[in-house]
């Protein structure tokens, strides 16, 4: 065979979120999108604050090859400072200009971190229920993926599972929070062990050759009930943070995000250098010129996040009210409820028949589970109520 034979395995394998995906489509092709309760994927329903708008129009007053020439391989110089002199006065980190790689997305910023700081055979640590895409990272890396499951009752990462996860081989361990699928924000206290516990285990290991920690934080300002945001880096020296504008500024098809390597961490002065020879090796070089301009402008706008927490506050009363065990999320636009029966994949393809697109929790690592993403509009959420109330009453008597 001419094709690789991994990367087709990969894409042959059956996929229940893909046929969700396309019964859903075809759905609205017949009954109109409106009629069709889409709950099955992350892209933004708010939009863009009209600040983005406005920065792209003034970067393209600029002379052309200012607005299209390629950007330096770890991104506009400005807009690194800005990222840096950002975060800094956030969060009250030390970051310059040169500790920030700007990439293609939190995609390309995880890729990127997970190639800098692993070699094949490695072992990386993510929390379950996690984002699927995260096992395709790692193995794509030659690394395997290991899965602690976080505590079910809160879905807060389980600290005595990791502890029991990790090994000579772990190189890294990937957190999101605020996370998906399940909404869970990691407290003050939970990222406060989990450092001690990563501290505790490397002063079992050569000092070089530090666990590090690669914090995903594309959600990081969908927090709800005006709770402060715990950056992961402030715990932990050896934190690499990837971020995304997508989420916060509702730019996915943008593709815009970054890496900031802590200039605490070992090895810091390599990480954006590597970043540059991966994303090299990947052809994922050079975010958008456009878009970087445009980002450097809007750090500190979002999209109107706070149509989310009433999405979720609607959503959680009802998953209540019919029943479910459910945990209410702090932040994102997902949540992630015990499927009313065993086996997930099955309550998803019967909420089929009733126009409703959930997504089962097999492929996060958490079977029994399903995730629902809220970033759809208020009234459409008020909506599907009724249909979910008939999808439980006929299937499961509720
Ligand atoms: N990490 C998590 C946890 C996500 O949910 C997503 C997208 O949904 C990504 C990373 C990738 O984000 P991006 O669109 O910036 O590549």
């Amino acid at each position: 065979q001419m094709i690789n034979e991994t990367m087709y395995a990969r894409g042959a394998e059956s996929s229940i979120i893909r046929e969700i995906f396309s019964y859903g489509l075809e759905r609205k092709a017949q009954i109109g999108a409106e009629n069709v309760f889409d709950f099955s994927l992350g892209n933004p329903s708010v939009p863009a604050p009209a600040a983005v708008a406005e920065s792209i129009k003034k970067a393209l007053e600029l002379p052309s090859d200012q607005l299209h020439g390629y950007t330096p391989a770890p991104g506009l110089p400005q807009c690194r400072a800005a990222v840096a002199e950002s975060l800094n006065r956030r969060f009250g980190t030390s970051y310059e200009g040169k500790d920030v790689f700007m990439t293609v997305g939190a995609a390309a910023s995880l890729t990127c971190t997970l190639n800098a700081v692993t070699n094949p055979g490695d072992e990386v640590i993510v929390i379950a229920p996690y984002f699927p895409e995260y096992r395709v990272w790692i193995e794509k890396a030659g690394c395997t993926c290991v899965e602690a499951l976080a505590d079910e009752d809160t879905f807060q990462l389980s600290v005595d599972n990791v502890l029991k996860a990790i090994s000579d081989k772990t190189a890294a361990v990937i957190i999101d929070s605020p996370n998906n699928p399940t909404g869970a924000v990691y407290t003050c206290d939970t990222l406060t062990r989990l450092a001690n516990v990563l501290r505790e285990a490397n002063a079992q290991r050569d000092p070089e050759n530090p666990i590090m920690l690669i914090s995903d934080e594309p959600y990081r300002e969908i927090m709800f009930g005006g709770q402060p945001i715990q950056y992961a880096a402030k715990f932990y020296d050896d934190t690499l943070t990837c971020y995304s504008f997508s989420k916060s500024l509702s730019l996915p098809g943008e593709r815009i995000g970054y890496v900031a390597a802590n200039p605490r961490c070992e090895d810091a002065e390599y990480i954006v250098p590597m970043c540059g020879q991966i994303s090299r090796g990947t052809g994922h070089n050079c975010p958008a010129s456009l878009i970087q301009l445009a980002v450097a402008e809007c750090l500190d706008e979002t999209s109107d996040l706070g149509v989310y927490e009433t999405n979720m506050e609607l959503i959680y009363a009802e998953l209540k009210k019919l029943g479910f065990t459910v945990v209410k999320p702090s932040g994102t636009f997902y949540i992630f409820p015990k499927a009313l029966e065993e086996d997930a994949n099955a309550f998803c393809k019967k909420a089929m028949k009733y126009d409703l697109a959930l997504v089962p929790g097999d492929s996060f690592g958490c079977p029994g589970y399903f995730r629902m993403a809220y970033c759809i509009d208020t009234e459409k959420v008020r909506r599907s109520f009724a249909a979910l109330e008939k999808f439980v009453a006929e299937e499961y008597g509720k």
